[in-house]
């Protein structure tokens, strides 16, 4: 077979560079809802409302009552690489925003329909942008921002084909959303489907009260009940050390609530939520002598550690972080958690279970 003649070596065009960048951001909704609502949080939202058709496939609505984007910058915020949140490699080293790559809007605009609604608190108006035909006009709304994206992978059928029923996906985007709610006691979040509330959680944190570390503790409470249910919060210990650099709080569950599936496992890192294979062994761990086969503890655990000593510049999608001393945050955590489960609290509920 002769070899397929060489081609000249081209750069890719602008629109091209972002479906491809799409294609490990965005994989279904439930990224694009993921990226939408970490703008959201940036932004300084206090409410969140997510509204969807179709499991996100036909509309990701999501509105927040954060700062807004002034209307010179609308069309910049759909550029690559554009972003107001790091200038530099200072910035980036310890970067404290959801994102800091500009590249989610970008993603989600080249493989979708996409619409900027916006307003600052010193715009007399809002403007609305149409990403594809770049047209710009007043539009109203107060102050905030709401990004519209209908018809994901309309353009990338391939993509496209891989989504799940619409149930799969929107459960996908529920789990998204749930996902920022057990770290944002202080933001309400909202999310309809079809017409419909299916889930709300209200702030029980002012934004007033967010440096009392007592109150934070107590709506952290607040939102993990509403979230994963009285039972989780019936049925786990509170967690609370602090070793070094490092500080974990959360719940652990009991052994006895622990599942066949590792379904109710939630780790955040400075407020990220994160999958990382550290903290996942770490709580483990601290569970070995009293679970055993292959049931799967509960738990959310909320990580504090020093920006400098975490790169959550690893993964496109920034799920992944890396530690810079993996040990002192690996011993940490599994302290964290082994003497939540020895508390008197703790062997007295375990005895009742019994
Ligand atoms: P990144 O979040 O990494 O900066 P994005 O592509 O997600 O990149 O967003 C680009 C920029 O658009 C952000 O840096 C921010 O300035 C602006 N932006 C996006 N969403 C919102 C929002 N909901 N509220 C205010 N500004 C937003
Ligand atoms: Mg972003």
């Amino acid at each position: 077979l002769a070899p397929a003649p060489r081609r000249p070596i081209r750069d890719l065009p602008d629109e091209l560079i972002s479906q491809i960048a799409a294609g490990e951001v965005v994989e279904r909704p439930a990224s694009a809802v993921r990226e939408l609502v970490d703008n959201a949080l940036d932004a300084g939202a206090t409410q969140i409302t997510v509204r969807l058709l179709a499991g996100g496939v036909r509309l990701i609505a999501v509105e927040d009552d954060g700062s807004g984007i002034p209307q010179d910058e609308l069309p910049v915020a759909l550029r690559r690489h554009a972003t107001s949140k790091i200038t530099n490699l200072h910035d980036l080293e310890s970067v404290a925003t959801m994102g800091f790559r500009g590249e989610a809007l970008a993603a989600i605009a080249s493989v979708s329909e996409m619409a900027l609604l916006s307003r600052t608190a010193q715009q007399a108006s809002a403007f609305l942008l149409d990403a594809r035909s770049g047209e710009l006009r007043p539009a109203a709304r107060s102050r905030g921002t709401t990004v519209e994206v209908k018809e994901l992978f309309f353009s990338t059928p391939a993509r496209r084909k891989f989504l799940k029923t619409d149930a799969t996906e929107l459960a996908h985007c529920i789990e998204a959303v749930r996902r920022h709610a057990l770290a944002r006691p202080d933001v309400g979040f909202a999310i309809w489907h079809e017409g419909k509330l299916v889930e709300q959680w209200r702030a029980t944190l002012t934004p007033a009260a967010t440096a009392d570390e007592g109150k934070r503790q107590q709506a952290l409470q607040q939102r993990l009940s509403d979230v994963l249910g009285e039972d989780f919060i019936r049925d786990s210990v509170p967690v609370h050390l602090r070793l070094g650099a490092v500080t974990v709080t959360g719940r652990a569950g009991l052994p006895d609530a622990a599942r066949s599936r590792a379904d109710q496992q939630f780790c955040y890192v400075n407020g990220r939520f994160v999958r990382d294979k550290v903290l996942t062994h770490a709580a483990r761990s601290a569970y070995e002598d009293v679970l055993h086969g292959h049931k799967q503890p509960v738990y959310a655990l909320y990580v504090q550690i020093d920006p400098q000593r975490v790169d959550v510049n690893v993964h496109p999608t920034k799920i992944e972080v890396r530690f810079r001393d993996s040990r002192e945050v690996h011993q940490a955590v599994r302290h964290a958690v082994e003497n939540a489960l020895a508390a008197p609290r703790a062997q007295a509920l375990a005895a009742t279970a019994a």
